[in-house]
């Protein structure tokens, strides 16, 4: 009998999932590429994640995605994690070997800063003070990034304070953790100024963060993508600093896995971003 090889499978874990841009870029890919493959939503509870996931790789899955809430949880389930991603605390992509061993990585800060770098390519991270606003898993991934491409302070405002304070023993002490109330005040002489938090996204309340004190100079990324332009970002450019929406973080974070799955790395581009905005 003749072997046919199986059409790789990947797709999206969340809980809800049905929101996810997810499915919509990595199908654009697959039919720009003309590859064969197969990415879908893929809706699992909390409590049925270890068992379910074990189950994925004998129906022909080659890797996913992970978003809310299993980021975090999928660590303690993953046999490999990358340092990137024990550090971050999170992972947002699987890749089932052929060994049978589930490798967990977190492209969530090189899609960050990719997407600086596209949209904002005089960024100089390194010439002064980054702010992050927020200290959630995202700002965690952040919060690596910037430190990897060498600024040299962040300030970091959190509603719940001990969550920055978390970051700060995890991240060491270029982490500068300042009261929530304060976030205004901190943004004079930032050359970075980052929204983590979910504030401003359609649904959620509003981002009331004073910008008076905003540095014309800044770069200003807002990493809620719905909508795209933010009242955040609006207010930003209205001060004249540079700004730069979240959307590009999803596509570049995005095209690792996709590499590691079907074979062929996936250009982030124009044509992209209007494939997932037309959805
Ligand atoms: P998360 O872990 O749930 O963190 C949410 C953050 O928002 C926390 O800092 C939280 O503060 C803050 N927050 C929520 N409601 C608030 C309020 N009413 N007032 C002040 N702060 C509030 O979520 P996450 O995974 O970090 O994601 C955060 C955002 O980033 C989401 O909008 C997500 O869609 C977006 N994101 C975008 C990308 C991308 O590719 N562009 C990637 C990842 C995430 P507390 O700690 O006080 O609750």
């Amino acid at each position: 009998m003749t072997e046919h090889p199986r059409i790789p499978l990947a797709g999206v874990i969340g809980h809800p999932i049905a929101h996810s841009r997810s499915p919509a870029l990595h199908n654009y890919w697959l039919k720009r590429y003309g590859l064969k493959g197969h990415y879908i939503p893929i809706d699992i509870a909390p409590v049925e994640l270890p068992e379910l996931i074990r189950s994925l790789p004998r129906l022909g899955f080659v890797g996913l995605n992970v978003t809310i809430p299993h980021k975090e949880a999928i660590l303690q389930i993953a046999d490999i994690v990358t340092d990137r991603a024990a550090l971050i605390g999170a992972a947002n992509t699987l890749i089932f070997r052929k060994d049978g061993k589930i490798h967990a990585d977190n492209t969530d800060g090189s899609g960050f800063i990719a997407n600086l770098r596209q949209h904002a390519p005089q960024w100089a991270p390194a010439s002064g003070p980054a702010v992050v606003l927020g200290a959630g898993g995202a700002a965690r991934a952040v919060v690596a990034a910037l430190i990897e491409v060498g600024v040299p302070e962040i300030r970091l405002a959190n509603r719940t304070r001990p969550r920055a304070d978390a970051i700060r023993s995890d991240f060491g002490a270029k982490i500068n953790v300042h009261e929530w109330v304060q976030a205004g005040n901190l943004l004079d002489d930032a050359v970075t100024v980052i929204n983590t938090t979910s504030l401003g996204m359609t649904g959620k309340p509003d981002f009331r963060v004073p910008l008076d004190n905003l540095n014309p100079k800044a770069l200003v990324n807002d990493l809620v993508y719905t909508p795209l332009r933010t009242q955040f970002l609006i207010e930003a450019e209205a001060h004249g600093a540079t700004v730069v929406d979240g959307l590009g973080m999803l596509l570049h974070q995005a095209a690792p896995g996709f590499e590691r799955w079907f074979g062929t790395r996936p250009d982030v581009d124009d044509a992209t971003r209007q494939a997932v905005l037309s959805l």
